[in-house]
């Protein structure tokens, strides 16, 4: 049964479906946009940003907070939607999506004016020649967001906030199987009074996406699978529009011998079963202490075991189904190769019998290695396999062995190894005692290095991606001409032979030497 209508501003004949992961129920039909109505959102965009940005930071902020104030009185109806739309439980959707996004939507709206207030440079000895330097952030104009279906919600509004607060207009293409959050997120902001044209959502799948980019919108900050980012990648290179990739992960978790025990597993079995498994972040691979292992693993299966699937929807539900097929048989066919290989199966391991719905129990895995597919690609769901190490080196050499980088965590009670071995791991984030979360911290820096992506989101760095720098330098003796313009001859060169050697050491002392010299030229030079 239909529960949506198509939203006003489908012109489409194409359209898409989405469907509840857990019950095969059909949610609603969204428009399937074409690149002429990207090109006309993109435009509307252009239209109204250069007011926006003149806009006071105060001003920008009061529209946030309000649609802060919409969204927070619509959590429930929004956690339903959430949890319909992706299989995950409401209760998931109301920890892990509503808590910081509302979070980040009170602390971009606060902080923003202070992130990015102009800067002076110390610009060392020019400062000395009445000069001085600052730097001003502008908006870049229209951004264009690409969103995946795992954090429907959180993802792409922490990126819509930050980037109206910056002061662009935004064009935000949501993934195809997750329409109807993203259609949310744009009603509440234009109930919040935000001016038209300054958010659009439009619908449609990878060609939506890549129509974007064809409308030449002035950055793209992409969230998805590597295969795709590398796509958008060399599309936007074509205009030579920024990208900022957020992509996959296969995230380490490396359990010291002097961890504490259980809270390491229950942070295990939460870090890699919450969504399904389906985070970028998710513990995607666990390496423990030889030492440890068999209480370890003992505890993980215990605690998986406690775990109650069920559609989301329902209470008292721990994890729900996955959210598509495709994502379903890759879990299947990474299970299938790893026991194929030798790896044995404490718990779960194969698909639930429900047929509507994407559930697959939890599973944990050992006797796995670096050859089996499960340790080296993305599972994106709610597999953990454990592995275990004799060394510190060993367990750094096992975590880095990956072309992913995106997050990681060590466990231990001796904070200072922690971070130790943290500061040795591949990875845009590593935590101590902690998993996946960090992507809620609103302050914080979320992204990662090798193929988990470039660029940053969230925190001072995450804004500074939404507006590009303008260095303002002004010399206020303007009466002087500068010592290195023409022209040139022996005595010129003979002073750039002292600059080379004095003046670039920074040490105004050695610089003065050559202050005879320097006053000579610039006389010579205004006659
Ligand atoms: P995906 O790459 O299939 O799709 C992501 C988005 O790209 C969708 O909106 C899709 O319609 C669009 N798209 C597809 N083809 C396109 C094209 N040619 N041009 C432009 N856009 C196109 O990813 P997914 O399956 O939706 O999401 C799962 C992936 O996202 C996983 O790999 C996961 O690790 C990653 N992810 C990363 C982060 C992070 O912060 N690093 C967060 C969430 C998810």
């Amino acid at each position: 049964m239909s529960t949506q209508t198509l939203p006003t501003q489908a012109k489409s004949a194409r359209e898409i479906i989405s469907y509840d992961p857990a019950t095969g129920e059909e949610i609603g039909r969204a428009p399937l946009s074409s690149l002429e109505d990207v090109r006309q959102a993109v435009s509307r965009g252009r239209k109204a940003q250069p007011a926006w940005s003149n806009f006071s930071f105060r001003q920008r902020a009061r529209v946030i907070l309000k649609a802060r104030e919409l969204m927070l009185a619509q959590r429930d109806e929004i956690a339903k939607l959430v949890s319909r739309e992706t299989g995950k439980p409401v209760t998931e959707a109301l920890s892990m999506e509503i808590v910081p996004t509302l979070d980040a939507m009170h602390y971009f709206a606060h902080a923003a004016e202070n992130l990015l207030r102009p800067q002076k440079i110390d610009i060392g000895q020019y400062g000395m020649m009445g000069r001085s330097s600052s730097i001003r952030f502008k908006p870049l104009g229209v951004i264009g967001i690409i969103s995946p279906w795992n954090f429907p919600l959180a993802t792409p509004a922490d990126e819509v906030v930050m980037a109206l607060m910056a002061g662009n207009a935004v064009v935000l293409k949501p993934s195809e199987l997750t329409p109807f959050i993203a259609l949310k997120i744009g009603e509440i902001f234009s109930r919040a009074g935000l001016p038209e044209g300054l958010l659009e959502v439009l619908t449609g799948d990878g060609s939506t996406g890549a129509a974007l980019i064809e409308a030449r919108v002035d950055k793209i900050m992409f969230t998805g699978s590597v295969a795709t980012g590398k796509r958008v990648a060399e599309a936007a290179a074509r205009y030579l529009i920024p990208v900022v990739l957020e992509l996959g992960g296969k995230d380490p978790m490396i359990v010291l011998e002097d961890a504490d025990i259980e809270n390491a597993a229950r942070g295990a079995v939460w870090g890699a079963f919450a969504n399904s498994g389906q985070a970028c972040a998710s513990v995607e691979r666990c390496y423990v202490h030889e030492s440890i292992a068999p209480k370890f693993i003992e505890r993980v299966v215990a605690e998986t075991e406690t775990l109650r699937q069920g559609v989301g929807t329902e209470t008292a539900v721990d994890i729900g189904s996955m959210t598509n097929e495709r994502q379903l048989q890759i879990v299947e066919h990474h299970v299938s190769d790893a026991e194929r290989r030798g790896a044995r199966i404490l718990t779960g391991g194969h698909r639930g019998e429900n047929p509507e719905g994407f559930f697959y129990p939890p599973t944990v895995l050992t006797n796995v290695d670096h050859d089996m597919t499960i340790m080296r690609d993305e599972t994106f769901g709610p597999v953990l396999p454990v592995m275990t190490f004799s060394t510190d080196d060993e367990a750094v050499k096992l975590a880095n062995d990956s072309v992913y980088g995106l997050t990681a965590s060590v466990w231990t009670k001796n904070i200072a190894r922690g971070r130790r071995i943290a500061e040795r791991i591949e990875a845009g984030t590593v935590m101590v005692n902690e998993v996946v979360y960090t992507h809620g911290i609103a302050q914080t820096p979320w992204g990662g290095v090798k193929d988990s992506g470039y660029g940053r989101t969230h925190g001072r760095m995450g804004l500074l991606e939404l507006v590009t720098p303008q260095h303002i330098h002004v010399n206020r003796l303007s009466f002087l001409p500068d010592l290195w313009w023409f022209r040139y001859s022996p005595s010129a060169a003979k002073l750039f032979g002292g600059l080379a050697t004095h003046f670039t050491t920074g040490s105004i002392i050695r610089t003065s030497r050559l202050l005879p010299q320097i006053v000579k030229r610039l006389f010579g030079l205004r006659k």
